[in-house]
């Protein structure tokens, strides 16, 4: 014992007399202070976003987005919103100078329900928004949507699922419509759903190949990386030219957890994960910042301004010219946003 208390004596008094390493910087903060250098500060376009409808919501949230500098947000209907709202994201979002509306894709939503006229119905009105052009492209056309809830564990709040076949006639009457447009289509298609064993993702694959082929002036958009890991994404890039990536941070643990089998950019720490920052790097005309926040939804999407800064924090590792592109230019581009 008491050659103990002698050995913890001197070890504390050497503590007075050395000079500690931890006044040091440690390594993860000199990292950070170098990013922070060449972080991006210019104008941002967020190419995929849901926020709640009612005026209020729309106003406090552009008014967030002008803080942040976001230029343009490309506004869509959530893969379940048919259930409820219509297509008022479009009505109600036009005064707002700051958005880019896209038509709805709610008749994906009725072909999962096997509402086949309700389907058609809501297929012309789409047809007739775009034509007209109201909207400049389709989305959120979630072909593939299941309950990422049910991997934290049991939650309750549960997410509802809606899966139609990627071959239904009107998605790919959709995707000739965009084709001849040039227009974008946004894809949600989760190719995995590991709580119920779920590996779709050759057939996925496969099928982002046929599709791009078959439709080449189209602007495929597969949502949140296409949900899948960087060597996959890879082989649909070099497949097709008229492929891009949105992708989000990922906020909280909920989705994080949600995403585990999905492929996120981010973990718990917020850093961009190195296997992406090399697929960005390699790829960067294909990646376009999408928030997929839903300001006004319970929850953690009251602080657009503050995830924005976060964003800008994450992708500071990237070299500028590549930060620029993936936050602004590459939306500019495919939205064709003047
Ligand atoms: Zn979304």
């Amino acid at each position: 014992m008491k050659f103990f208390i002698v050995v913890l004596g001197l070890f504390l008094i050497s503590g007075l007399f050395l000079d500690i390493p931890s006044q040091e910087p440690a390594a993860s903060e000199k990292k950070r202070a170098a990013s922070a250098a060449g972080r991006y500060r210019g104008p941002v376009i967020d190419a995929h976003n849901h926020p709640k409808r009612k005026d209020h919501h729309l106003q406090a949230f552009f008014e967030q987005a002008r803080e942040a500098n976001v230029e343009k947000v490309v506004v869509m209907t959530t893969p379940n919103e048919f259930r409820k709202h219509g297509n008022d994201m479009l009505r109600n979002s036009r005064s707002y100078p700051g958005a880019v509306a896209l038509c709805t894709a709610n008749f994906v939503g009725f072909i999962h329900r096997k509402n086949e006229e309700r389907a058609r119905r809501e297929f012309e009105w789409m047809k007739a928004d775009l034509t007209s052009g109201v909207c400049g492209g389709v989305g959120e056309v979630g072909l593939r949507h299941y309950d990422k809830t049910a991997k934290e564990g049991g939650s309750n709040r549960g997410q509802d699922v809606v899966l139609v076949d990627l071959n239904h006639p009107l998605v790919l009457e959709m995707l000739g419509l965009a084709d001849g447009r040039g227009a974008p289509v946004v894809l949600h298609i989760e190719p995995v759903y590991s709580p119920a064993g779920i590996d779709n993702l050759s057939k996925v694959k496969n099928w982002y190949k046929r599709v791009c082929r078959r439709f080449p002036g189209a602007k495929l958009i597969a949502a949140h990386n296409g949900m899948m890991s960087p060597g996959d994404l890879e082989a649909l890039f070099s497949s097709c030219g008229n492929l891009f990536a949105d992708f989000k941070f990922m906020h909280n643990r909920g989705s994080i957890t949600g995403f585990q089998d999905l492929h996120p950019m981010n973990g718990l720490d917020s850093g961009l994960f190195p296997q992406w920052r090399k697929m960005i790097g390699k790829y960067p005309g294909r990646f376009l910042f999408a928030s997929d926040w839903k300001y006004g939804r319970r929850g953690s999407f009251e602080d657009y301004t503050g995830h924005i800064r976060a964003v800008r924090e994450m992708l500071g590792v990237l070299p500028p010219a590549v930060q620029r592109k993936v936050l602004y230019e590459n939306a500019k581009r495919v939205f064709s946003i003047d």
